[in-house]
């Protein structure tokens, strides 16, 4: 399950930064899924609720960041976003909105980072 790794990964990271940062506990945490994980980021929250108990991340607020699709098309040299044909779930397909064309450069929507986390210290 593409979720649970993922999550899993996420509150691991988490928490070897709090504790590095010798973290009491965890404020937020903000988390950028680009589309093209294919990530669904509901169901990323709620395993993530389900994970942090008993961690230091149990009172932290979960921010899911949802990055869009930007492309560079290789044919035409269309710079910017387009829209997915996910109507398969199982192979999602990014075109160029001006030609069609299927040879592109992903510039973003592959994002799948901890971007932020913000913990209380002790003084
Ligand atoms: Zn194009």
């Amino acid at each position: 399950m593409h979720e649970l790794s993922m999550a899993n990964a996420i509150v691991k990271t988490v928490l070897d930064v709090a504790e590095k940062n010798q973290a009491e506990e965890i404020l937020d945490v903000t988390i950028e899924i680009g589309k093209l994980t294919m990530l669904n980021p509901e169901q990323l929250r709620f395993l993530l609720d389900v994970l942090k108990e008993d961690t230091l991340l149990e009172g932290a607020e979960i921010i899911i960041e949802e990055i869009p699709v930007e492309i560079k098309c290789r044919a035409c040299g269309y710079t910017g976003s387009t829209t997915l044909d996910d109507s398969d779930h199982y192979l999602m397909i990014v075109k160029c909105p001006d030609c069609d064309e299927r040879n592109l450069e992903i510039l973003s929507g592959q994002e799948c980072n901890v971007k932020n986390i913000r913990v209380e210290k002790p003084d």
